[in-house]
């Protein structure tokens, strides 16, 4: 606690830091990182699992990048300035290329804590509007403190909690080095700024959190029905991979699109019935027959929270 207090103290400059630098070192990751290749142009990499902890120095979402012949293209941006820094060493293992823009998925602590660090190397920042000023909420105040507690020294208070240079009014296609980037606003679905990647040569999809592989995924009180259009859109596209905002990717994107597609159908039409027939969530959701779902990863974290707030939302739908 007290060396926490000093350093925070030598970051803020109120202590005569040795030799008195005029910026402080900033703090490394040992956690390990390490491109995987997922296309000609396209790679990734990928976050371990769990929640953001110090056990995993907050590596625990994933990044793409996009090698092309006129720069680089990034796709989210770590969960840390010191992250950031251990992907661009990543990246340039790989190209020299510049790092020209990141592309921000959504405003949530663990997708965008590292972009001072490309900011710096002359990135420009896009993210869709609706995260404009996410930033500067309570909301994320308050997940900044968090973070500087679990996430010390790697989160501090050197950490900057940027906005886009440019944000997109809806979607938008551009290319770089003959490389063709579509990008899709799928909001409000997790968030209500979810921006998902195709790279169209590659035939790679980089879906941020709307997708979650293999597991049941948090829904929380998203607006399920506008999720399920989402995801109808993602399927429309026909990646050939998928690479999601947390865990492994899948060559089989549709299955998988179609499974968390289904799962929120199961969730609407059973409690909405519930709800229309005002029974009450307990009971409700003890008569409700689980077993599709209840052997897969993440059901005893997720599945109740989920139906309970779900039921919540639907009340709330029907007018009840
Ligand atoms: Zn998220």
């Amino acid at each position: 606690m007290i060396a926490r207090l000093l350093f925070s103290l030598l970051c803020l400059g109120l202590l005569p830091a040795a030799h008195a630098a005029t910026q402080p070192a900033m703090a490394e990751v040992s956690v390990p990182m390490k491109a995987i290749k997922v296309g000609t142009h396209s790679y990734f990499v990928q976050g371990l699992p769990g929640a953001a902890s110090s056990a995993n120095q907050g590596f625990m979402s994933n990044a793409g990048f996009v090698v092309t012949s006129d720069g680089v293209v990034v796709f989210d941006a770590l969960a840390s300035p010191p992250l950031a820094q251990k992907l661009v060493q990543v990246i340039r293992k790989i190209t020299s290329q510049p790092i020209k823009r990141v592309i921000v998925s959504h405003y949530h602590a663990d997708h965008y804590y590292g972009l001072q660090v490309f900011k710096a190397l002359g990135a420009e920042i896009w993210a869709h509007r609706a995260g404009e000023g996410t930033t500067r909420s309570k909301d994320a105040a308050e997940r900044f403190a968090q973070r500087k507690e679990a996430l010390f020294p790697w989160v501090d208070e050197t950490t900057r909690l940027l906005e886009a240079d440019r944000y997109l009014a809806g979607d938008e296609d551009f290319e770089m080095g003959g490389v063709h980037f579509n990008l899709r606003y799928v909001g409000p679905a997790h968030s209500r700024e979810d921006m998902v990647m195709m790279v169209k040569e590659d035939n790679v999809l980089y879906s941020g959190d709307l997708v979650f592989l293999g597991r049941i995924p948090f829904v929380g009180d998203a607006d399920s029905r506008a999720w399920i259009a989402s995801l109808d859109k993602l399927i429309e596209m026909k990646p050939r991979v998928l690479v999601p905002g947390h865990g492994g990717l899948t060559k089989s994107p549709k299955t998988d699109l179609v499974f968390t597609r289904d799962y929120l159908q199961f969730l609407r039409s059973q409690l909405g019935k519930s709800a229309r027939n005002l029974i009450p969530f307990e009971k409700a959701y003890q008569s409700i027959d689980w077993s599709k779902y209840r052997k897969l990863p993440a059901f005893n974290e997720a599945n109740r929270a989920n139906a309970y707030n779900q039921y919540l939302r639907l009340e709330m739908e029907t007018g009840l």
